[in-house]
């Protein structure tokens, strides 16, 4: 593309997951060619407060799935959580006249799965973006808290993964603790801070999500209200490196996250400020999030606790959940390059689980193969008794002209 480059997927995808291939604009009108980076006008695009809000859709896989009853049950009108979302990333992050234009829709999808929720391109088009929402995550929500975190929660998930569909994230190379942080920072500003957030947590100022999201509310407090836009804004179209903080802040990220320790360690007996500095940056408990009890109320810390477990955990493995979900649709039928298929292959199992053994490997490798390469394999170990190396060279040796034979 040619030059602001679209604001990808959350950068802890790694650019195998990340969906680049575009359909050719002159076969469809519908589609603009790569030097459109902007697109104003389109299907469903509405304008609210002078930004673009894209095409919004929702998907719900299950609708007898105890989270899907769980989220038609809130109260929410998901319609005006998602408009919110857009328009709140955006305010937070951008203007209107610096906000991407390049985002051509935002799906919801609530359907079960492993932890919480991700972001994703969808294989057509890396502007289309799909929000998984796991129902099996806000089921558990909603038991633990009796219901009283449901609201919050799928506002603050939604509020976190939206962020993911708009960000900068320096061509998919920025650091993943400061994407998640960013994210979380967005959450916070929001009003959707979970009770279990607490400042001064973390060893490193990458470890991301809430523990980079207080790091960078002191930032703020430091450097003014510009400080995350100018972070976000700095990843438009540079690679990452830690230079800049020493660009922007004068400092590298270490030095001032132990500023920013030692701060939280003076200030650890002022319980009620949350957030360094201003109050006008509490979560809000009103409106959209109510319904739950206090954000700050300590009693229900405890409560609400067991969620902070899985939260991180599973925070953690976005990336595994993405790389699962793409390496269920990865197949190859013999056509096109098998070096290609299999160096997605390989790096989405890498991502998964390093250690996979040769056993597992061949198992998934013989899922992902149809058409006449399935055929093909069927051949020459009909009973299937060929290792996964073996298998790989072999393929790898073939030219797709072979298969088709
Ligand atoms: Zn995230």
């Amino acid at each position: 593309m040619s030059q602001p480059p679209r604001p990808r997927t959350s950068s802890t995808i790694p650019p195998i997951l990340q969906q680049t291939s575009r359909i050719d604009s002159s076969e469809n009108p519908e589609i603009m060619s790569d030097d459109e980076v902007e697109v104003q006008h389109g299907k469903g695009v509405t304008w609210r407060d002078g930004y673009r809000v894209p095409l919004i859709r929702l998907r719900f896989n299950d609708l007898c799935d105890e989270g899907s009853s769980v989220i038609l049950g809130s109260g929410l009108n998901i319609h005006d959580v998602l408009v919110e979302a857009v328009v709140g990333v955006l305010d937070a992050l951008y203007t209107p006249e610096t906000a991407p234009k390049s985002v051509r829709s935002v799906t919801l999808i609530v359907r079960s799965m492993d932890g919480v929720a991700y972001t994703t391109g969808m294989d057509i088009d890396d502007d289309h973006k799909e929000i998984h929402f796991s129902t099996d995550y806000i089921a558990g929500v909603h038991e633990r808290s009796k219901g009283k975190q449901d609201r919050q929660e799928i506002l603050g998930v939604i509020r976190h993964e939206m962020v993911h569909c708009f960000q900068y994230n320096a061509f998919g190379g920025a650091n993943g603790g400061l994407i998640e942080g960013i994210a979380d920072w967005v959450r916070y500003k929001g009003g959707f801070r979970p009770p279990h957030w607490h400042r001064g947590g973390g060893d490193e100022w990458d470890d991301g999500y809430e523990k980079t999201a207080y790091f960078l509310l002191w930032l703020e407090d430091q450097y003014g209200p510009e400080t995350v836009p100018r972070i976000n804004g700095w990843m438009k179209n540079r690679r990452y490196s830690d230079k800049l903080f020493v660009e922007l802040f004068h400092e590298k990220p270490d030095e001032l996250f132990k500023k920013y320790k030692k701060w939280c360690e003076d200030h650890k007996d002022e319980k009620s400020a949350e957030v360094c500095g201003s109050g006008e940056d509490s979560p809000a408990s009103g409106g959209e999030g109510s319904g739950a009890s206090s954000p700050h109320g300590d009693g229900d810390d405890h409560s609400y606790v067991e969620v902070s477990g899985p939260r991180e955990e599973s925070s953690v493995s976005e990336v595994k959940l993405v790389a699962r979900d793409r390496l269920c649709k990865l197949t190859y039928d013999g056509t096109g390059s098998f070096k290609r298929f299999l160096n997605s292959f390989e790096g989405l199992i890498e991502v998964l689980d390093s250690k996979m053994s040769d056993k597992e490997r061949k198992l998934l490798l013989v899922t992902a193969l149809n058409g006449n390469a399935l055929a093909w394999l069927d051949n020459i170990d009909p009973e299937d008794e060929m290792e996964y190396s073996e298998i790989k060279i072999i393929l790898e040796a073939n030219t797709s002209v072979s298969y088709k034979s």
